[in-house]
């Protein structure tokens, strides 16, 4: 059946029998910014979400993803700029006629009704026939079919967001938002959760749009993950590049944890792919193509699992002594102070290899192409939600 866009009056094409819509395009958002009075909470932004991916907008509170996400619903009028879906401008148009559907954090479901009525809801209201068929089969997307007939009071609060999925799935929605959707279950099922909703987006093939503020949660699940920091997105890729290749200190700091140390580029001395960097008299490499064109002062940056205890980590090494040790399970985690105070965290997989004791002195190495080099004009703090110095 061909639907009407109410937007551009253009023929919608129905469903495809892969469950998938043919007509579906990207999301964009170009220019979008929202001020509120004379504050500005989006900066200016140009954004393009392809359709059938699994997005995340990541950021510490305030950043301005869930104003982001209500431009994108429809709750909030951009100050400037437009939305797009494919060709279709949906900037001025309402939240309902709008093809974006939202998971909130809590389930918003109508308790009178069972689980199966819940999800068929929308579709009954639209009269469509099929409406019974198509919530049972979103529920058994949500591995939910044999509790179609309780009431959702009768779930468990896991079990609860998964009808939400469900229901806000089963019209199969150009974009599906994710407004923290489970900041509302412990952690155990948080993290399974993640990974069934990861599996959810996959077989379904919408393209989710998930804001959160943990960056775990991020880069388990999506394909591409946008960083904001104060109403601007600070960088954008996939959880791998983020996490091996910040580009900023805010994002270096907030995804995960880094050691980052002052050093300075020695002039001339690249060779192959590599170039020495000084810090306190001690030289090390760092890969060519990780360092920013045209700075010399920079933030050498290593990840704490990439740290090795011993020799074997590669040609940079650091001699310090461990201060604190502690012992989390999969892995140690330790701090080493290095000559001049400054203190690293190092995390070493329990994997049988020797552990190092508190007080005891040891070399620290890594590979050049495990570093990573931020220009040093930024703030070294940035991101990090600690008061703590974190560089030196
Ligand atoms: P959180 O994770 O805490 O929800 P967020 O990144 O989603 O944070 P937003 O809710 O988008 O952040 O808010 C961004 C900024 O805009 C905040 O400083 C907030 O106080 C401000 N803001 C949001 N809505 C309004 C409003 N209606 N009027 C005035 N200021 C607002």
């Amino acid at each position: 059946m061909a639907t009407t866009d109410p937007v551009t009056q253009q023929s919608k094409t129905a469903p495809r029998s892969d469950g998938r819509q043919a007509d579906i395009g990207d999301l964009r958002l170009v220019g979008i910014s929202k001020e509120f009075d004379t504050f500005t909470a989006v900066q200016p932004m140009d954004l393009v979400v392809p359709a059938g991916s699994f997005f995340a907008l990541l950021g510490p509170s305030g950043c301005g993803k869930t104003t982001t996400l209500r431009m994108i619903a429809g709750l909030e009028q951009p100050t400037e700029g437009r939305i797009l879906i494919g060709d279709r401008d949906i900037t001025g148009t309402k939240p309902y006629q709008r093809n974006v559907n939202t998971v909130f954090q809590s389930y918003a479901l109508f308790p009178h009704m069972t689980v199966r009525d819940n999800v068929a809801f929308g579709l009954r209201r639209k009269r469509d026939k099929d409406a019974m068929r198509k919530a049972d089969e979103a529920l058994e997307l949500v591995q939910l079919e044999s509790v179609g007939a309780k009431r959702p009071a009768q779930l468990s609060g896991g079990m609860q967001q998964r009808v939400a999925l469900a229901r806000a799935i089963v019209n199969r929605p150009d974009v599906l938002l994710l407004d923290e959707p489970l900041g509302a279950l412990d952690l155990k099922l948080r993290r399974q959760m993640q990974i069934e909703l990861k599996r959810i987006q996959s077989e379904v093939g919408l393209t989710f749009i998930h804001v959160t503020h943990d960056q775990e949660e991020a880069m388990t699940m999506a394909d591409t993950i946008a960083v904001m920091n104060a109403g601007r997105i600070e960088q954008l890729g996939d959880p791998a590049t983020l996490y091996e290749r910040p580009a900023s200190t805010f994002v270096a700091n907030f995804l995960g944890q880094s050691n980052l140390l002052r050093a300075t580029v020695v002039p001339g001395s690249a060779t192959g792919d590599v170039v020495t960097v000084r810090s306190h008299d001690t030289d090390l490499e760092v890969s060519r193509d990780h360092l920013p064109d045209g700075v010399t002062e920079i933030f050498l940056g290593v990840r704490p699992e990439k740290l090795r205890l011993g020799e074997s980590g590669g040609p940079n090494r650091l001699r310090g002594t461990v201060s604190d040790v502690s012992f989390t399970g999969v892995a140690t985690q330790y701090i080493v102070s290095l000559p001049w105070g400054r203190e690293l965290t190092v995390v070493q997989q329990n994997d049988g290899t020797a552990r190092a004791a508190l007080g005891e002195n040891v070399t620290l190495s890594w590979a050049a192409e495990h570093g990573f080099a931020l220009d040093a004009s930024q703030d070294a703090d940035a991101g990090a939600d600690s008061g703590e110095e974190l560089v030196s």
